[in-house]
């Protein structure tokens, strides 16, 4: 069968920095090491969007010598660990991770899991893929499926139908979401034949990932109102980067161009301490300040919450920056302004 232009456009992405030659100018020699040891995507449409070496789309997708300083941990959210069979992670106790593919779109020199994208170890057998389902239907306080990976847009329509109508067998499970980057990185996955399919499955959700403004073109707009028009909701987690997008008018602009295409902005991660992505790391304070930023200026609507999530898989815990300045039967609280506001606490006086 002939492939669909998505996996067309796939096949003919750059899989090797010295194939960047022909636009960019620099060195791809030093290179080649990191690529082999972490895989290198970028289809075309991604490529598009670099304007320049080193910019924040190109540090996105373009593999970096830092990538092979072995600073961080292997594992950061301890997923192994709490796998009970090799496609599932059960870290709370009502929802699963359902590593669904092993593959990208394009591969994220910042992932949490770089330490096994793109590689067979990511890359499910149906035997697995079973296990987790049997997992999962023998598992009763489970109700909300997340199918992650990898990309589990990457999965041609018929595997991904499959899958997704014997999760929504299971009587327990209530909803399904779907973790994606390809409305970032190849829109043109997102069918009118792969929205139908999808709508079938209600209520399915869709969370993806975009983390610059440049991100968000016009077919990335296309892409998302067709799932908009399927009825799938959209959300959005960014992950905090140096040299990305850490700084407040990147992230104003990024989280109001998101409502603009109706992708709600859910979480801003702090980086994970992931093996390789030390040099992506900000302060904790680099990320307050850009929430203080927003307070004000930007719409709740358009403010994630500001999280990191624990290493040894302990949980995301929210970050907020300091509103309460004294507590008791009046409480001192600081406005987005800076102004100090007495609010009684109406409770202990009466
Ligand atoms: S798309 Fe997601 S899973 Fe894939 S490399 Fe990027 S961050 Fe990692």
């Amino acid at each position: 069968m002939a492939n669909e232009p998505w996996q067309q456009a796939l096949q003919e992405s750059l899989t090797a920095p010295e194939q960047l030659l022909d636009r960019f100018d620099f060195d791809p020699l030093p290179l080649k090491a990191v690529a082999e040891r972490y895989p290198m995507r970028i289809p075309s449409y991604y490529l598009d969007l670099i304007q320049a070496v080193g910019d924040p789309i190109w540090r996105q997708c373009v593999p970096d010598l830092r990538e092979l300083d072995e600073t961080g941990l292997f594992d950061p959210l301890g997923e192994e660990d709490l796998s009970p069979t090799p496609a599932v992670i059960h870290r709370y106790p009502d929802r699963v991770i359902f590593l669904a593919s092993g593959s990208c779109a394009s591969y994220c020199r910042f992932c949490t899991r770089k330490r096994k994208v793109g590689c067979s170890a990511l890359s499910m057998s149906f035997r697995e893929l079973r296990e987790g389902i049997d997992y999962i239907a023998a598992t009763p306080q489970i109700k909300d499926v997340i199918l992650s990976g990898g990309d589990p847009l990457l999965l041609p329509d018929s595997v991904l139908g499959d899958l997704l109508a014997r999760i929504q067998a299971i009587p327990h499970v209530e909803i399904i979401r779907i973790g994606s980057r390809v409305p970032v990185t190849l829109p043109e996955r997102i069918t009118d034949k792969l929205c139908a399919l999808l709508a079938r499955f209600e209520p399915l959700y869709l969370n993806t990932h975009f983390n610059h403004p440049r991100e968000i073109t016009e077919q990335a707009r296309q892409a998302c109102g067709k799932l908009s028009r399927a009825g799938i909701p959209l959300g959005n987690q960014t992950v905090l980067l140096r040299g990305v997008n850490d700084d407040p008018q990147t992230m104003i602009a990024l989280f109001r161009g998101l409502l603009k295409i109706r992708v709600k902005p859910y979480y801003l991660h702090q980086m994970d301490l992931a093996c390789g992505t030390a040099h992506f790391r900000t302060p904790i304070s680099a990320g307050l300040e850009i929430l203080k930023a927003l307070r004000g200026p930007v719409s709740g609507l358009a403010t994630p919450h500001y999280v990191i999530d624990l290493p040894g898989g302990k949980g995301k815990v929210p970050l907020l920056p300091e509103y309460v300045k004294r507590r008791g039967e009046v409480l001192e609280i600081r406005t987005p302004a800076g102004e100090l506001v007495e609010y009684p606490d109406c409770s202990l006086l009466s």
